[in-house]
């Protein structure tokens, strides 16, 4: 059964945020000068690592200035050891490590960015874990704590966030690698056929791991811009702060 209608701004049907992990040369290159051109706004991710991170988060001021979200990834970007057999990862990280580095990458990103004092967070390659087997535990309660969502990932394949009843500290975001434009339209016309948020993740714009060719981020572009009174495409901060206010 299609759940109720949301009372989206404005009418519309969905609500559409394009997400962008890591930092990628290809999605200021790309992805951001065609979205400004078209005045549509995302949730930019980035770890500033140890070491020049100064240096590397200064473009992504004017892409702040231009009303995009620069979100937190953490610094380290710790993931599952499972992942690449290495020894240090989040089995063997503590809850208080992993908070250290979150927050000396929200630090950072206020030192480079002071305008924009609240951002949300995105899971590094969506694990939301530390410890293993019995000491295993989650860490999305850490992310509730600090932030006013989190954004993670899914398994669901076609699967956007019911706004009325989803997790804002754990948001099941989809992934976009390797989709065509018109896949990726149908997942949005999916979400507007059931009212639901579709959180879209990218990595790389025609460049880079995890890739979605440009041609296609275009086209999705230009279908969220043409169809700006159904869609409501703005940043993962934006949306969730309207999902919350809706909820008091
Ligand atoms: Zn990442």
């Amino acid at each position: 059964m299609p759940s109720p209608a949301y009372a989206w701004p404005g009418g519309r049907e969905a609500a559409i945020t394009l997400t962008f992990d890591d930092g990628t040369k290809s999605q200021l290159e790309r992805a951001i000068p065609y979205m400004n051109k078209l005045g549509l706004r995302g949730s930019f991710y980035l770890n500033p690592k140890d070491g020049e991170w100064e240096e590397r988060l200064q473009p992504w001021r004017a892409v702040a200035d231009a009303g995009h979200e620069i979100g937190n990834h953490t610094c380290s970007h710790p993931c599952s050891r499972a992942l690449w057999g290495q020894d240090h990862g989040l089995e063997s990280m503590t809850l208080a490590e992993l908070e250290a580095d979150i927050l000396k990458a929200e630090e950072r990103l206020r030192k480079i960015i002071p305008a924009q004092t609240e951002r949300t967070f995105c899971y590094p390659c969506y694990y939301h874990h530390v410890g293993s087997g019995p000491t295993r535990q989650s860490y999305v309660p850490l992310i509730a704590k600090h932030f006013v969502a989190g954004r993670g990932g899914t398994c669901n394949l076609g699967f956007a966030v019911a706004p009325q009843a989803c997790d804002l500290a754990y948001l099941e975001g989809h992934p976009a690698e390797r989709l065509a434009g018109y896949e990726m339209i149908g997942l949005c016309e999916r979400a507007a056929a059931r009212g639901h948020w579709l959180l879209l993740v990218f990595h790389g714009i025609q460049d880079g791991g995890l890739a979605v060719a440009d041609g296609d981020f275009r086209e999705l572009c230009d279908h969220l811009k043409r169809h700006e009174n159904r869609f409501w495409t703005d940043t993962t901060l934006n949306v969730a702060k309207h999902v919350k206010a809706q909820r008091k």
